[in-house]
Parts: structure tokens; sequence; C-alpha cells
């Protein structure tokens, strides 16, 4: 049995869901390679090298996979897939994209955001917003897997050697499917930590009350506590921010060290998104919000008057 991680990243770094998938990868069990398709990603290689448990990573050059275009990388990966038996990537917007074509191309159901793994057949999956744990055994030859990273420790970063071997030669021919093309990446233009990867973050609800309140308040509070600022549906859906701030169900699934939530009543979609955070703080000015039940501190207060509160007590 051997195991193949799909590593994600931007031609520079691993993205850091990527160490999670490492993690569930391992607990499978067998021989674990990681595979780096990219373009000028011998150093993105040496970073795969040095992952704890990794045995071995292959590497494949071609100007064709610098985006990550899942109609190239899909392709790639089969051609080498009758080596493994089980492919893994993560559930992140990249994996989501690539990882179901990689399915279809080998005709195998894709296993999607598994949270744990009970045999190299049968894993666990959370269903109706995390509210009840599904367990599903898959009797595919292949297993193609998306990983759920919150529900991974992330495997060490350094302490492994891998062998490095280049796999360019033997998947080079026909890379470029000519099915999608790169147009232009628009990042985010965010100042302070991402949002997926941040150890603190600072989310602010439909109590915010205007776009103007939501970052008036909000960044001096996120500033002082170099955290990332998210928030709830409701924020999203009145334009207080940005949609790819939303936490929750259909948002950023996210388990940072501290979450502030406030002006957040806490509904279900939106615990989907943060319960397996290490600490939870609660600030609502209503004692019956269900965002209580699973805050580890609560404060009953007007936002308006504890967000300044807190900005100076931490100056
Ligand atoms: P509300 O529920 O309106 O709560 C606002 C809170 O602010 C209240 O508790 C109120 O007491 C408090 N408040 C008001 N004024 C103040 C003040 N001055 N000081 C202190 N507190 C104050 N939601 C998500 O968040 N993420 C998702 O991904 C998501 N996905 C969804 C998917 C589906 C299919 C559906 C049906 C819903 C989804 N929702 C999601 C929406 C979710 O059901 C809730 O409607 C939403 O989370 C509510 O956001 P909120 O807590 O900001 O607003």
């Amino acid at each position: 049995m051997a195991v193949l991680v799909l590593i994600e990243h931007d031609n520079q770094e691993i993205n850091a869901a990527s160490l999670n998938t490492i993690t569930a990868a391992s607990q499978i069990g067998g021989e674990l390679h990681a595979l780096v398709l990219g373009d000028g990603v011998s150093s993105v290689a040496e970073k795969a090298a040095a992952i704890a448990g990794v045995d071995k990573v292959l590497t494949g050059e071609n100007a064709a996979f610098a985006h990550a275009l899942a109609e190239n990388i899909a392709p790639a990966v089969v051609a080498i897939a009758g080596d493994y038996t089980h492919i893994l990537g993560n559930a992140t917007t990249q994996g989501k994209n690539i990882m179901p074509r990689i399915a279809a191309l080998l005709d195998v159901m894709q296993l999607s955001e598994i949270s744990a793994v009970k045999s190299d057949e049968v894993f666990e999956r959370l269903i109706y917003a995390g509210n009840a744990i599904v367990e599903v055994r898959s009797n595919d030859p292949k297993k193609v897997i998306t990983v759920r990273a919150t529900k991974f420790d992330s495997a060490p970063a350094s302490g492994g050697s891998a062998e490095i071997v280049s796999i360019t030669a033997g998947i080079a021919a026909g890379s470029d499917s000519g099915l999608s093309q790169f147009v232009e990446a628009k990042l985010a233009d965010n100042a302070g930590p991402e949002l997926a990867t941040a150890s603190i973050v600072v989310s602010g609800g439909r109590g915010m009350g205007s776009k103007e309140n939501y970052f008036g308040q909000l960044t001096p509070l996120a500033e002082k506590l170099n955290a990332a600022l998210g928030a709830s549906r409701a924020a999203v859906d009145s334009g207080f921010c940005p949609n790819d701030h939303q936490v929750g169900q259909t948002g950023k699934v996210i388990a940072p060290d501290l979450y502030i939530a406030i002006g957040i009543s806490g509904a279900i979609q939106h615990q989907a998104g943060m319960k397996d955070s290490k600490v939870i703080v609660a600030i609502n000015n209503d004692p019956d919000a269900p965002i209580f039940q699973i805050a580890d501190y609560g404060l009953v207060a007007d936002l308006n008057e504890a967000i300044p509160a807190l900005v100076f007590a931490l100056s």
C-alpha cells in the first residue's frame, strides 16, 4: 500500500493545510509520497522532503502546472495513480477543484472532507453542518480523498529527509490539456494574517450594525491581537465586509487558538465553521444567545462599549 498526497503550494510556500493532509495520510498507513507539481518548484520540493513522515517526494515541472489548473494537474496525477491505493488532497478551494477531477478520471467516487481515519477503507466525515458524524466505507480499489484540515494536527514541517525524485519526463507529454487557461489572479488586499491559518480571529456579526462599525471597531482590536477578521453570513449579506471573511458551513472552516465572536448569535451554520477553535470568546448583549453555549468565556455587553474597552485594556 502506498499513499500519495498532492501538495498545495504557490510555487514558493506549501499551504499549511497540506501538513494536516499528510497527518491524515500517515494514519492510513503504508509508504507516504508527496507530489509537487508546478513550475520552478525545487524549493517547494525541498520543503516537502523536510516534512516528518514523508518517505518520498515526486516533482513534476511544467509551465502548464504553474497555476494549479485542475485540467492540467489531474491528468498528471492520474498518470502516476497506478502506484497508489490512496490519493489525498486538501479540502480547500484548490483541492476541491482538482480532486474530483482525479476521481472522475479514475472512475471512482471521492471521499470528501474526511474528519477521521478509521482504517484504510473506513473514514469519518461530518454531515448536517457538523451536527452528526457519518462513517463511510469505500470499496473502490483507489481512494481519492479530500481532508478537512481542522480535524487533523499539522505534520511537523521539519525533521524529515525524504528523497526527491523528478517525474517531469514521465508526465511531460500532453501536460497542457488546452481545456483551460490562466488569465489573472486577484488577491484580496487584506492587512494582517490570513483568516484560514490565523491563530487568532476576531469575528463580527449582524450586531455590528454597519460596515463602518464592523471595520471601525474590529480593525483596531484585530491589530492589537495580530488577528484576522472573520464574519457571520448575516454580516456578509448585510454588506459589512467581503464574503471571503465568512466563517461557517458555507464559508471558511477554521480552528484558531482563539476565536472572538462579537455580535454573532451562534447559529449552527456559523458554529460549523468555528466550533473546533481552541478557546471561544463571545460578546453579545443577549444572555440567551446560542453562542454562549459553546463559548469558553462569555461577556453579556453592548459591543459598542465592550470593544473600545478591550482595545484600551490591550494598549
Ligand atoms: P443574528 O443571528 O441576527 O445575530 C446577531 C447577534 O448580535 C444577536 O445575537 C444579537 O443579540 C447580537 N447583538 C445585536 N446588537 C448587539 C450589540 N449592540 N452588542 C452586542 N451584541 C449585539 N451563517 C454563517 O455565519 N456562516 C455560514 O457559513 C452560514 N451558512 C448558512 C448556510 C445555510 C444553508 C443557511 C440556511 C444559513 C447559513 N448561515 C450561515 C446563516 C445562519 O443561519 C445565521 O442566519 C447567521 O449565522 C446569523 O448571523 P449573525 O449571528 O451575525 O446574526
